[in-house]
């Protein structure tokens, strides 16, 4: 699943190959995708331009001249740019064209994805129940401690919970965690100050570092238009086999269903 630095780094992608291209056409082909009409959303779509690109938690934003198309990824959704009449597969389910012979497809293996369509003036700021970004100055000591000291589970399903903090998923909760030395299991509300001030600084250094590398190519999670992420090469601990810092055996858990890595000997409870 992507999360955060891969949705990044789709945006900023697309931003290089479709800012100010104009849509033509709409064709939703896999109804369920869109969220409302979808007549109403295929024909409020005709004549806008992607004008920028933003993001929320791991939603993609689209700023066009009228409305803000909003579009999330879920497991497997990706975005490609390709000639237009270019023949497609079953997998592809909305098709925008471009004044420019470009389509830009929306495939979804899965179709868990999903696309909706927003006035300009929208208020972010709670969408979805989300909970402040990582990048932004809300983001500080007094704002975690708060919202740990009421939490009693595991930091590692806290730090998934995208009513706390906005965008993190699996790969990263893990790295940080190794980062901040704090077992996955440990009690939200036990973290002491240094250990929030660490959570804050490994968060956004982690997710700056991984958008600068593309993000990570893992598993499931391959980024659509030809960008490799190469944030894999520098994980830490998920998927690994031995501590890069004290060479013992990384654990496997599962922490409220997720596969968790961590080492027992740098992470204790
Ligand atoms: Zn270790």
């Amino acid at each position: 699943m992507p999360e955060l630095p891969e949705v990044q780094t789709v945006l900023d992608t697309l931003e290089t190959l479709i800012k100010d291209k104009k849509i033509t056409d709409v064709k939703v082909l896999y109804p369920r995708i869109i969220e409302g009409d979808v007549s109403r959303f295929e024909a409020d779509l005709k004549g806008q331009h992607f004008r920028d690109f933003k993001r929320r938690g791991k939603y993609l934003l689209f700023i066009l001249d009228d409305h803000i198309l909003v579009s999330h990824l879920r497991m497997e959704g990706k975005y490609f740019v390709m000639p237009k009449g270019t023949a497609f597969n079953k997998h592809v389910h909305v098709i925008f064209t471009l004044d420019d012979d470009k389509e830009l497809w929306y495939q979804d293996v899965r179709k868990f994805g999903r696309m909706e369509l927003l006035p300009l003036d929208y208020d972010f700021s709670h969408f979805k129940g989300l909970g402040v970004e990582p990048f932004s100055v809300e983001f500080d000591h007094a704002y975690v401690k708060e919202a740990l000291k009421k939490r009693k589970l595991p930091i590692k399903t806290v730090l998934l919970d995208q009513s706390f903090i906005a965008g993190i998923g699996n790969i990263y909760a893990d790295e940080i965690l190794f980062k901040m030395q704090i077992n996955p299991l440990c009690k939200a509300s036990d973290l002491n100050d240094k250990n929030i001030d660490d959570l804050i600084l490994y968060t956004n250094d982690i997710l700056a570092k991984a958008i600068q590398k593309g993000g990570t190519t893992i598993r499931s999670y391959t980024s659509s238009l030809g960008v490799t992420g190469r944030f894999q090469q520098e994980l830490l601990v998920h998927t690994k086999q031995k501590c890069s810092v004290c060479g013992s055996e990384i654990k496997k858990i599962k922490v409220n269903g997720r596969g968790t890595y961590y080492c027992p000997k740098c992470q204790k409870l």
